[in-house]
């Protein structure tokens, strides 16, 4: 269609000056709610939303008069602030079946464990001082030796998260010198964090050796030079090279850098742990845990406080005296160190482990829970929701992931809801529920909502049955 300038100068001359549409009746009544500058806001965004559509030459003349004659813009505005006023962080009911879900803020942590981080958040706390000398301590001098009984390290350091932990290793041994690294395992892992882009901004010079799939430990021993400041292994989270495939063992790396005295480094990604009074994951066979790791010989080893070990953010490193140290004297410490409330939510955490429950850990069970509790879930909650006549309710055989790059090729079997509804188109229900009270993530799957019951929390079903009622005709 050829737009008409003429036309677009008539379409925009209909529309009202922003004051005007302040005095609307509709538009006055939320001035009173929020104030008058935000709503003045509303109204000018409004204004260029209707704009943009008529010069795109969506809206017609007539078209144009007629919404507004039917309160089209008071109707945007309220719209606007419904929208502005569900935004922000706030509680969800994760089922969409991934249980590190990045969008959803991967690992809730254990209730016990966030009465910490609240109690933290909330008042003054032991951080940085000794309770008995009363003198300045390090803070997380009680973190680290929690840290070394769990993994046999001999030193920790906690900082943001593994992003920065990885930031401070390069920076500390490698700035002005140069990394080794496999081919295979230059990765990116997501939110653009590439583990080249990274080397180049900490002032590391990236030495790639090997292939895409074989890398020998001779790569490294020929790679190194006067300048070589650490070798780096990087865990290939979010993908998997199969078929011909060689990988240096950790142990080799780890005495590779013994013998010529290079600090050698594991990036991990997800910090999986296995030890007595935990029950295993099982199906993580080609997850390193962190503990065998540590017992490599490796200088670091680095991990993600909020992946599979199921706490808060955070990076924790842990390995040998020097290299821990090393990091814990580089000036960039300081602006990558972690909170108290993500310090009080680690020990905590931790805490939970070395008193024998672990299993209570949410992370962990709910990538514990089997297919067989899980169908009886699903028939529970399919029970319910089918009294609702707006949705059609199927329970079937599917998979959730463990998600945030952890296990990238491990599913778990699991029995989910195929939510339909002639009122819904798959999408449109999502939006509901997302915007919902309380806010429900599922996932489409062709024609439905797939509703995963292995990522519900305790307390969770009464709340997803509630937000199904809300939508019912
Ligand atoms: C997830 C991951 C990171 C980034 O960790 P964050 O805690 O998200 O910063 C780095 N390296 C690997 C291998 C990862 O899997």
């Amino acid at each position: 269609m050829r737009v008409d300038r003429t036309a677009l100068e008539a379409a925009f001359r209909q529309l009202p000056g922003v004051d005007e549409v302040l005095r609307f009746k509709r538009v006055a009544g939320i001035a009173g709610r929020t104030g008058r500058t935000e709503v003045t806001a509303l109204v000018r965004r409004a204004l260029e939303g209707l704009r943009r559509e008529i010069a795109a030459g969506e809206l017609s003349v007539t078209d144009l008069k007629e919404r507004l004659n039917a309160g089209e813009l008071a109707a945007r505005v309220e719209a606007l602030f419904e929208a502005d006023s569900k935004r922000g962080i706030r509680r969800v009911i994760n089922v969409s079946g991934v249980v590190l879900n990045t969008g959803l803020g991967r690992a809730p942590v254990h209730a016990e464990v966030a009465q910490r981080m609240a109690m933290a958040a909330s008042s003054f706390c032991v951080l940085e001082v000794d309770r008995i000398s009363g003198k300045r301590n390090r803070r997380d001098d009680h973190l680290s030796s929690l840290l070394c009984r769990l993994t046999g390290c001999e030193a920790a350091i906690a900082v943001n998260n593994n992003a920065a932990a990885v930031l401070l290793y390069l920076q500390t041994f490698g700035q002005g010198g140069e990394a080794i690294v496999s081919r295979g395992e230059l990765v990116e892992i997501g939110g653009s964090f590439r583990v080249p882009d990274v080397m180049t901004r900490a002032g590391v010079k990236l030495v790639e050796v090997g292939t895409t799939n074989r890398t020998r430990i001779d790569d490294y021993r020929q790679a190194i030079g006067d300048d070589t400041g650490l070798l780096l292994k990087v865990h290939t989270s979010n993908f998997k090279v199969i078929g011909f495939t060689e990988e240096v063992a950790m142990e080799e790396l780890a005495e590779l850098g013994l013998e010529t005295g290079v600090p050698a480094i594991f990036d991990l990604g997800s910090g999986l742990f296995e030890m007595e009074g935990l029950t295993p994951l099982g199906q993580f066979g080609d997850e390193t845990v962190v503990q065998a790791a540590v017992k490599s010989g490796l200088d670091a080893v680095s991990f993600s406080g909020d992946k599979l070990f199921g706490g808060p953010q955070a990076g924790l490193i842990v390995g040998k005296h020097k290299a821990i140290e090393a990091m814990r004297k580089n000036p960039i410490y300081r602006a990558v160190r972690l909170d108290k409330t993500a310090l009080a939510g680690l020990e905590g955490t931790l805490q939970l482990i070395l008193d024998g429950r672990g299993d209570e850990i949410p992370t962990r069970q709910m990538l514990r829970r089997s297919a067989d509790e899980l169908h009886e879930t699903a028939k529970r909650l399919a029970a319910s929701l089918s009294e609702l006549p707006t949705f059609q309710v199927e329970v079937a055989a599917d998979r959730s992931q463990p998600g945030s790059g952890s296990a990238p090729d491990v599913f778990l079997d699991t029995w989910v809801l195929r939510v339909t509804s002639s009122r819904f188109k798959p999408d449109a229900l999502a939006r509901e529920l997302r915007m919902g009270e309380p806010s429900v993530f599922g996932r489409v799957q062709g024609d439905a909502l797939i509703v995963d019951p292995r990522t519900l929390l305790d307390g969770d079903e009464a709340g997803l049955i509630e937000a199904f009622q809300a939508l019912d005709a």
